[in-house]
Order: structure tokens, then C-alpha cells, then sequence
């Protein structure tokens, strides 16, 4: 915690910057013109997780998982290029990401999973960065929280974003960041990787907040500052 504490007024400067542009994104996301990367920065890879005919969690209310995800996503590689972090997605739309052969539910599901780790393989000097949604049983959880796989560095980069999504969107989050068990993404990548459970579904008061602009500009902007400054200050 101490390197993160060093680093808080670049931190600092680099999200307000992010949470002023982001705030002067139209509600349809817009591109900025992008800063020059630096050379040799990795390229953050964005997974919106799930989409098309597979919507992930659906909230009782209705709301898919899938779409939240892909707007949270877009947000973010939006303001990670104008930061000058390369940003790329595993996709831009709503749809899944299966083979054409895929027939059942299940057979697309392995599918859209597998190609998702063929585009993370042929980017060069990948971080992953899965986005998606929380859902439980009982209504009364909430709080974001980040996942991390096995390989070298990813815990570092869960714990930041983990500490930084909590004090700067919800200080009654006390969750921690926590190795993924059984997250098929996170375990055949050989990058970094994470992956963002931003809120619960289940809980209605998250449900509401996330579908809202304002605080899916507020978390693409504390995810575009917190990867920008890991990976800008590990060199
Ligand atoms: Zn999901």
C-alpha cells in the first residue's frame, strides 16, 4: 500500500482529468481524439463479458447484464485512449462472440469463451480487463469487486483498482480483491488479468445506480485512472 499511497497525487491529478472528460461524454459515446501512447505501455484488453442471445445475470426487474457491461467497457476504453493507454475491446456490440459451427447453448457458450481468448493471445503485451455484473440470492448484498488470475501482476492491479473503486464510489464497500476461482478467461490467459464485478443486480439500489450515465462515467473514470497509473508507473 505504501507504492500507492506515493503515487496518489498523480493518481489524483489523472482521475479528475478522466472524471472532467468523462463527464463532458455525451450520453452515446463519442470518440476523443486520442493521446499519443507511449512506447512500449501494454494494451489494455476490455471484455464485456457475455452478449448477444447469452445477457449473463438479469436482474428481476429485467435488466441484462450483458449491455451493462458493454456501455461500463466503451466508456472505459474512451477515456484510457485519450490518457494515452492503447485500449482495445473484445467487442463493440451486442452480440456473442461464438463460432458459427456453435449450435447449442452450451457448445456457443465454450465457443464465444475460446475466441475470446484467441483475441487476448494475438495482442501484443496484453492486460485483460473482464467487465461484468454481480448477482446473488438474497437482495441485501452490494459493492463492487475484482477478481484476479494467477499470473504476475495481476493481484497488484486487482488490489488497486479493488481499493480505488471503493473509496472513490462507495466507502461502505469493504470488500477485497480475491483470486478467481473457476473464471475460464482469467485461467487461460497468460497476461494479467482481472475482471470488474462492478454491482449487484440482485441488490436494487445498485441495479438502479448502474444503469445510470453518471455513475458509469464515475467507474469508467476511476478504472481508465487506476489501470492508466499501474501501468504507466510500473516501468
Ligand atoms: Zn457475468
Amino acid at each position: 500500500m505504501g507504492a500507492v499511497g506515493k503515487m496518489l497525487p498523480v493518481y489524483t491529478l489523472t482521475l479528475l482529468l478522466a472524471l472532467f472528460c468523462s463527464m463532458l461524454i455525451p450520453d452515446a459515446v463519442t470518440a476523443f481524439s486520442e493521446a499519443q501512447a507511449e512506447p512500449g505501455l501494454p494494451t489494455v484488453v476490455l471484455d464485456p463479458g457475455h452478449g448477444g442471445e447469452d445477457g449473463g445475470a438479469v436482474s428481476p426487474g429485467g435488466v441484462r447484464e450483458s449491455g451493462l457491461n458493454l456501455s461500463v467497457a466503451l466508456r472505459t476504453r474512451e477515456l484510457l485512449r485519450f490518457l494515452g493507454v492503447p485500449a482495445v475491446m473484445t467487442r463493440e456490440t451486442e452480440i456473442s462472440l461464438h463460432s458459427p459451427e456453435a449450435s447449442t447453448i452450451s457448445e456457443k457458450k465454450v465457443s464465444d469463451l475460446k475466441n475470446r481468448v484467441a483475441f487476448v493471445s494475438q495482442i501484443p503485451n496484453p492486460v485483460l480487463v473482464s467487465i461484468h455484473q454481480n448477482m446473488f440470492s438474497q437482495s441485501k448484498y452490494h459493492g463492487a469487486q475484482v477478481f484476479y488470475a494467477k499470473t504476475a501482476g495481476s493481484q497488484a492491479l486487482a488490489e488497486a483498482l479493488q481499493a480505488r473503486i471503493s473509496a472513490c464510489l462507495d466507502p461502505t464497500n469493504y470488500r477485497q480483491a480475491k483470486s478467481s476461482e473457476k473464471v475460464y478467461l482469467l485461467e487461460h490467459n497468460s497476461c494479467p488479468g482481472v475482471l470488474v464485478e462492478c454491482g449487484f443486480l440482485s441488490n436494487p439500489r445498485e441495479e438502479a445506480l448502474l444503469q445510470t450515465d453518471d455513475y458509469q462515467k464515475k467507474l469508467a473514470a476511476v478504472l481508465a485512472a487506476t489501470l492508466a497509473e499501474q501501468l504507466t508507473s510500473d516501468e
